[in-house]
This record gives C-alpha cells, structure tokens and sequence, in this order.
C-alpha cells in the first residue's frame, strides 16, 4: 500500500476516524514529526519514499516537487490538501512533474466566516483589551464602536466572504463588496452591493479580505490604500498575511489612519510582535480561522476521501490541477 506523509499537526489529534480509516485501509502513515509546517528541505527528505500527502500549512515549491514528484525524480502522486488553500503549492510545478492536487474548498469556510465575525466584533467591542484590564485587577468603562448598522467592504467574495456577508447581514449592516472576478447579481444576491475598490475604501467602517494570496495580490493594501480608508475602519484579514504590506499597515494603525485591526493571517508567522508593541487597537490571533471542531473533521474527512479516491482509481471529489 502506499505510504503517505501527514504534515498537518492537527489531523487525526481531536477526530480519529479518517486517521483510522487510513490505517484499517493498510496506508502506511508517516506523521509530522517537527510539530510545525515543513521547510522545503525537511518536506524532500520526508516525502523520498512517498506515494501520497495529506499537506498542511507547509510550501510546495517546485524544488520540492522536482525532487519528489512522480513525473521528476521521485514517487509522490498526490497531495492532498487539508484545507481550502493552495497558494503554497506551485500549482505549475505540481502539473509538470505529474503530481495531482486536491483540496477541501468548502471544509473551513464557515469557520473562518465565524472569526471574521468574531475579529470585528473584538476590535470593535476592545474585548480582548477588556478581559485582559478586568485580569489585571481593573474596572473601568472601556467604549467601543457597534457593529450594527454599519458599513462593512468585503475584498473578495468567494466562498468565505459570501459567508461573511451573510453573518453581517443580521447584523443589519450595509455591505459592500469588490471583487472583479464575481458578477454583479451574485453579489445582490445576498443583498450585498458590488462597488469600485476606491468606494469600499473610502466608505467601509469595516473592511475583510477574503482574496487569495498571489503576484496580484502582494501587498494589495499598501501606503496609498490605507490612505484612502475611512478613519473610522477596522481592517480584519482572515486571508493571507502577504495581501497587507506590514509597516504600511502599523503606521496606518499608529498614525490613526485606521481605527483598528485583526488579524488572524500574517505575512510571516509567527509575525515578530515587537512591530505591534504599545498598540491596542490590534487583535492578532495564530491563523486558526480553520480551527474549529467542526472544519477539522470536514478537512480532515474531505482530504481523505480525496486521496482514497485517488489510489483506489475514482475521482477525487475535489481535484485542483
Ligand atoms: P475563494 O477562492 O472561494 O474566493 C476568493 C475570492 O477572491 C474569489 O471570488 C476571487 O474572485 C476573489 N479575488 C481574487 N483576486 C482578487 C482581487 N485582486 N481583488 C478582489 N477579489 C479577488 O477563496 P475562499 O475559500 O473564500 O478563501 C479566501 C481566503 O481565505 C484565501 O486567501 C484563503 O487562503 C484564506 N483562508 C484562510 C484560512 C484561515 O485559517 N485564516 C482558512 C481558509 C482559507
């Protein structure tokens, strides 16, 4: 049977049964034995002798796949990712050295729409400044601003940003989204509106990034954007740290360009927190939009089907490239 490597450090830890599942089936399993995602080089050694991988957080640059793809000079066939994302698979590397690529598109999505939620609601609501004042012993009014009847700007309207327009809609809020990929009727659809990146900008008193990391997409809010925001905006970015240029976004933060942010995706994780030390208008959590119960059986049950699948001739349900 094939061997496959698991590098996500949660499979298999709080729900059992896809792990087990691979296993009755014969798999031979080699689990992450760093506890964190993988460098290239520690992926190589580890993927030699695999057929098949079920992939976390860690990157599949083409030096991996050069070394370990079927089609170049090594065995592996599959990854399977655990989660939505692909952006740390060289998708063109994965294609030319014949190695398949399958995610869970869908697995994560209401989690990561909940946390969303949740980082605008703790900005907004300074409930993390709160708990940690009534911990040190104070009791004092601590005001924030409302969510309700706001204006919130969704970048990117995919599969987790749809969910957060829904999750704001009963909140009553206005929304508004930009993303130039989606017609204009889906965007109604969920009675949201679909506007110019310059109106979202200068009106969202909330803003979510929901668009994938990518050449296009390095750095999308950089100096000049965050010039243009209302100064009364929350920046939340559950998406990729690499869409937001970092010191333009703590001089937005320091300089009240913008009233607050967070952020549960960093360019570099974990990010150095000295860049945000005397801030406490920030809300930074250790990428865990995923991080439910809930997505980690539908991740960790989807990236199995899709590698059963795989080695047993059928089609994965969720093939990317
Ligand atoms: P999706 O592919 O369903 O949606 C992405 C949307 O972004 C698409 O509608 C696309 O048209 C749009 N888009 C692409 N380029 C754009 C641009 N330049 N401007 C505006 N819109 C653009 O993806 P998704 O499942 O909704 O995921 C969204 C993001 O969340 C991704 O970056 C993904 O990696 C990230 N994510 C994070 C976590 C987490 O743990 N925090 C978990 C899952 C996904």
């Amino acid at each position: 049977m094939p061997k496959i490597l698991i590098t996500s450090t949660s499979f298999g830890k709080k729900y059992k049964p896809p792990l087990e599942e691979l296993r009755s089936k014969g798999y031979e399993l080699k689990l992450n034995d760093l506890g964190r995602p993988m460098q290239p080089d520690e992926l190589i050694e580890r993927l030699a002798d695999c057929e098949g991988c079920i992939a976390g957080l860690d990157h599949y640059t083409a030096d991996v796949l050069q070394a370990c793809g079927i089609g170049a000079s090594g065995r592996l066939r599959i990854i399977a990712r655990y989660g939505a994302g692909i952006d740390r698979v060289d998708l063109a590397a994965a294609a030319e050295t014949g190695v398949t690529v399958t995610n869970t598109p869908t697995a994560n999505s209401d989690s990561v729409a909940d946390l969303a939620v949740g980082l605008m609601l703790a900005v907004a609501r300074r409930i993390p400044m709160a708990h940690r004042s009534v911990c040190a012993g104070e009791w004092k009014n601590m005001y924030g601003v409302s969510l309700a009847r706001k204006t919130v700007g969704l970048i990117g309207f995919g599969r987790i940003g749809r969910r957060v327009a829904e999750r704001v809609r009963g909140f009553r809020c206005d929304v508004l989204v930009y993303d130039p990929f989606v017609e204009p009727e889906a965007v109604e659809q969920i009675g949201a509106r679909a506007v110019s990146l310059d109106e979202l900008l200068a009106s969202a008193d909330f803003i979510s990034l929901h668009l994938p990391a990518s050449d296009e997409t390095a750095r999308f809010l950089n100096a000049e954007r965050f010039a243009r925001m209302n100064p009364s905006a929350i920046l939340v970015n559950t998406s990729r740290g690499e869409v937001i240029d970092q010191p333009a976004l703590i001089n937005a933060l320091r300089t009240g360009q913008i009233r607050g942010a967070g952020l549960d995706a960093h360019a570099e994780e974990p990010p150095d927190v000295k860049a945000y030390e005397g801030l406490d208008n920030v809300v930074l959590t250790p990428h865990i939009g995923a991080y439910t119960e809930d997505a980690l059986i539908n991740m960790a049950t989807g990236s199995v089907e899709n590698l059963c699948a795989f080695f047993e001739d059928r089609e994965p349900p969720n093939v990317v490239a």
